[in-house]
């Protein structure tokens, strides 16, 4: 049992003036495996006065001394991947193959975003006029559990190269995660000041930030539901507010797709991350007449799928992170069976000889309505739904008849003939015939999935305010 009770305030550790605890649970074992205090109010304003005071300094440091920080960063990241791969693991329940992947994406992101600072232009010519790019001022850093390390350490990199000062909230749920980040921000050190972590709740932390006059700017992933609270919060001062939000994201088997290809990716799509992934391709739409075959596919890889302890290498599927979690989806399960779905793969409860820890059988519907529960909402988890289309026209209608827009996936043997119908969808991001992440590319969501961009430049301009200069 590990007792952490520090945060990181002003370039060192200290101790909480909250005294509440949450307990962090190993999701396979349901064991009680760490204790975290978490911070109140006064603890979230000491970490924004500490960002505030570091801020303009920060804001006028060189892109060589920025770019010195963010690769200090990676190396500190990078020199504790496994133990960041072993907590994802513990905490969280993540397969070790994505446990290890989010790790070395957590030190990359630092490299990645050094990368577009290198060769951004601050200054620019419009019109008459001299444009500069400045740093919109402190930063609240507001993150989920189910890609804990990996959100704050892109969101991170990105505030340090646009010269803005933070303050972290991650997930109480990610304490162990959090534990590890803020020591590697210790051992790259950065000016104090220039990143601060409080982990606490949402309504606490989240709250204070999303209403204290002296942050400027958020930068939120999360829940759909908590991002419209914050957007809300937030206007009083009138913050700049980016929202990486939820999804229900379509997976389009195009009529000329190699479904012995498509059909593993589009299970793959639905089932990462344990399924607990914002990105998640949970709709599964295919032509009519190849439906029989699909389902044979779907049936034959579900069944080679090993749900299990998420240590084991062979582990395609670990547990959900939290009781909670394992509640909603079994829910959602028996919705799909009472609204007349067909199950073909999984169902309720937990998997054969797996009595203890949050599992789930990796669940697939067919013969789906878009209008019902296991279509429209996010689930988030391993449950797939199958709907039939008759015409390209009518694969289109469905893939965005939803609020969701945040990513799609078209897959075809011609590329030319996905990027047709890929033109047609509302996402922030389609894949096609592939499952891949380009961080140097905008990723972020339309309709109720978000507002603004993450990464690349456009993630980089979301932490600048341009100030023209006229006559100069
Ligand atoms: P959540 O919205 O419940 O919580 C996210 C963060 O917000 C947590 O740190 C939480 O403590 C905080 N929070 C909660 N209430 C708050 C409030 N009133 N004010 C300010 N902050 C508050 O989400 P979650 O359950 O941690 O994560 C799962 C959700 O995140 C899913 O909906 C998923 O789709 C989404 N997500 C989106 C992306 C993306 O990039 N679009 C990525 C990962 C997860």
């Amino acid at each position: 049992m590990r007792l952490l009770d520090q945060f990181y305030i002003d370039g060192a550790f200290v101790a909480p003036h909250g005294t509440d605890t949450f307990d962090v649970i190993n999701p396979t074992t349901e064991q009680v495996i760490a204790i975290v205090t978490l911070a109140d109010t006064e603890d979230t304003q000491r970490a924004v006065a500490a960002a505030n005071r570091a801020q303009p300094a920060f804001a006028r440091t060189t892109k060589a001394e920025r770019i010195a920080m963010l690769t200090r960063l990676h190396a500190a990241i990078l020199a504790r991947a496994d133990a960041l791969r072993d907590a994802t693991i513990e905490e969280y329940g993540a397969p070790v193959s994505r446990a290890a992947w989010i790790a070395n994406f957590s030190a990359q992101s630092f490299l990645d975003a050094a990368q577009v600072l290198e060769s951004y232009g601050f200054t620019r010519q419009m019109g008459s006029s001299i444009v500069t790019m400045e740093s919109v001022g402190v930063a609240a850093l507001i993150t989920p559990w189910n890609s804990s390390a990996g959100s704050i350490c892109s969101k991170l990199a990105m505030a340090i190269a646009a010269g803005c000062a933070s303050v972290i909230k991650p997930s109480e749920m990610s304490a162990l995660q959090n534990q590890i980040v803020m020591e590697a921000i210790h051992d790259a050190g950065l000016p104090a000041g220039v990143a601060n972590v409080v982990t606490g709740r949402g309504d606490i932390v989240g709250g204070e930030l999303s209403t204290n006059p002296n942050v400027a700017k958020i930068s939120f992933t999360g829940s759909t539901t908590v991002g419209q609270i914050i957007q809300r919060a937030a206007t009083a001062t009138m913050k700049r507010v980016s929202l990486a939000l939820s999804g229900k994201s379509p997976t389009l088997i195009l009529d000329d797709a190699d479904l012995s290809q498509a059909v593993p990716l589009a299970l793959n799509a639905a089932f990462m991350n344990n399924g607990q992934a914002c990105i998640a391709g949970s709709r599964l739409i295919v032509p009519e007449g190849h439906l029989a075959e699909v389902i044979e596919i779907v049936k034959a890889v579900v069944a080679q799928m090993k749900v299990g302890e998420p240590s084991d290498p062979a582990t395609v599927i670990g547990p959900l992170a939290s009781r909670a979690q394992f509640s909603r989806v079994q829910n959602y399960i028996q919705l799909g069976l009472q609204q007349g779905a067909t199950l073909i793969a999984g169902g309720e409860g937990r998997p054969e000889g797996l009595e203890t820890g949050y599992f789930v059988k990796p669940t697939v519907f067919a013969n789906v309505r878009n209008d019902m529960a296991v279509a429209r909402e996010e689930i988030f988890g391993p449950v797939l739904s199958i709907l039939t289309y008759r015409s390209e026209a009518e694969a289109i209608e469905i893939a965005n008849d939803t609020i969701y827009g945040l990513q799609a996936y078209v897959h075809s043997t011609s590329v030319e003939h996905a990027k047709v119908v890929a033109t047609q969808l509302q996402a922030g991001r389609v894949l096609i015939n592939c499952l891949q992440h380009d961080p140097l590319a905008p990723f972020g969501g339309f309709k109720q999935s978000g507002i603004g961009r993450e990464y690349g430049v456009l993630g980089l301009e979301s932490y600048l305010e341009a100030k023209t200069l006229i006559g100069a």
